[in-house]
């Protein structure tokens, strides 16, 4: 119904008996076309990935219509809940406003909480759940269909490790047809080592201190703004990056509460961390709070500051954008993949002359990216997938990808005797 052949509302429909839909999102880089498609039966089950607005945006509209079932982990629905209402009162930035704030509260009434590695019997399926290792919360989905196939559909998957999570787990269940995401599938995607892209932005920013300048790192909320929150921290308290205030502007900071609340959910090393020290992994001298934007704006000494939104779509960002990222001697520090037709893609494509809610600007700032990135890069979803593939799979499903990655993807695994098939939008394959 959405994200094939794109990045941007992923949801899929399982057209059975008791029909279901993994994932409703919506497209936060359209200017139109912003939710997916309609299912074609009464959905009887949603099942959530994660929270981010391109796999959870349109679930209101799911649920206002048809009211059905939603297996959702707590860390999700928490989370979620704060994107939503923040989308929501952001969509001026957008073509339409697809709910109201009432509409969000939908999913807390027809939540089914899961857990990872959980295992839930629905009509006519078994549903057992998966570390994803994307953000928090995330899982991937495994449905065996009784006396059917069974499928896995991946959402966004990373299989490395990063500085909060574990990676996603490889230790599956048999799969006949696997879903997975080819965001970073094409032949240059190649993450380089965590180790080196952090090196890379320390030093960068080490730089802009030194000249007295401002950083500014617009992130997505959850996820990418709290690992480089962890990274500044460590390397404040290693010594090698000189302390300077932090400011957090946005959303991020209610998120980051939820990082400490579902602890249990965090890398083991930062469990024992959060237990042992007693504080919250986000309490350091360094790190303030923004409560006044314009007194921040007068500030003539260097700082950082890490605010939301990550594409620069909308959020406190588009302030310091303006007022900032127009004078030489500051950096703008993407930290994320940047969707085609948002501001964030303007830059990292080089464009200069960007449009803002109320006019044209010039960006005079520096402009780099970090490769911070939560979802896996080719290589390693070629081995999970050929880790999947031992065991019996009759085909790959490729989506959520720009459609030349998607094809560098497929082309990869033909060649390694893996079938795999890119559908298009609308499309429906039958599968036993
Ligand atoms: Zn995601
Ligand atoms: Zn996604």
């Amino acid at each position: 119904m959405g994200g094939a052949r794109s990045i941007g509302r992923s949801s899929v429909e399982i057209i059975c008996r008791n029909p279901i839909i993994l994932d409703s999102g919506v497209d936060v880089g359209a200017s139109s076309n912003l939710l997916p498609s309609e299912p074609r039966s009464d959905p009887e089950a949603l099942i959530l990935t994660h929270a981010h607005l391109d796999h959870y945006g349109a679930s209101p509209l799911i649920l206002r219509r048809w009211g059905c079932d939603t297996y959702v982990t707590p860390p999700t629905v928490d989370v979620g809940e704060v994107l939503l209402k923040d989308f929501v009162s952001l969509s001026s930035e957008y073509a339409e406003r697809p709910y109201s704030i009432q509409d969000i509260q939908l999913i807390r009434r027809r939540e089914k909480s899961v857990r990872l590695n959980d295992y839930v019997a629905l009509d006519g399926w078994e549903l057992r759940t998966f570390n994803a290792g994307h953000v928090l919360g995330s899982i991937m989905i495994h449905l065996t269909a009784v006396d059917g196939p069974s499928i896995l559909y991946t959402g966004d998957i990373n299989t490395a490790g990063t500085r909060t999570l574990r990676g996603a787990e490889t230790e599956l269940p048999k799969v006949d047809y696997l879903i997975i995401e080819g965001t970073y599938g094409g032949d240059d995607d190649i993450h380089p080592s965590r180790k080196k892209v952090e090196r890379q932005f320390i030093e960068d920013i080490r730089n802009v201190i030194a000249s007295g300048g401002v950083t500014i790192i617009p992130t997505f909320a959850l996820g990418r703004a709290q690992e480089v929150l962890l990274t500044l921290i460590s390397h404040m308290e290693s010594g090698v990056l000189q302390e300077v205030p932090i400011f957090v502007d946005g959303m991020i900071r209610e998120i980051s509460k939820y990082y400490n609340a579902y602890w249990s959910w965090l890398r083991p090393e930062l469990q024992r961390m959060i237990r042992e020290s007693k504080r919250g992994l986000f309490d350091h001298r360094a790190i303030e709070e923004v409560r006044n934007r314009e007194e921040l704006l007068e500030i003539s000494e260097p700082f950082i500051i890490v605010t939301t939104s990550g594409m620069l779509q909308g959020g406190p960002v588009l302030t310091y954008l303006k007022h900032f990222g127009t004078k030489r001697g500051n950096l703008i520090y993407l930290t994320g993949y940047q969707v085609r037709g948002t501001r964030g893609r303007m830059l990292l494509d080089g464009i200069r002359q960007i449009p803002m809610p109320d006019g044209i600007i010039e960006v005079k700032s520096d402009v780099k990216f970090a490769d911070f990135s939560a979802h896996a890069d080719q290589p390693n979803l070629i081995n999970f997938i050929t880790k999947v593939a031992g065991r019996g799979l009759k085909e790959v499903i490729l989506v959520h990808g720009e459609p030349d990655k998607l094809i560098q993807l497929r082309r990869k695994l033909e060649a390694r005797g893996i079938r795999a098939y890119i559908p298009y939008e609308g499309e429906v394959l039958r599968i036993k």
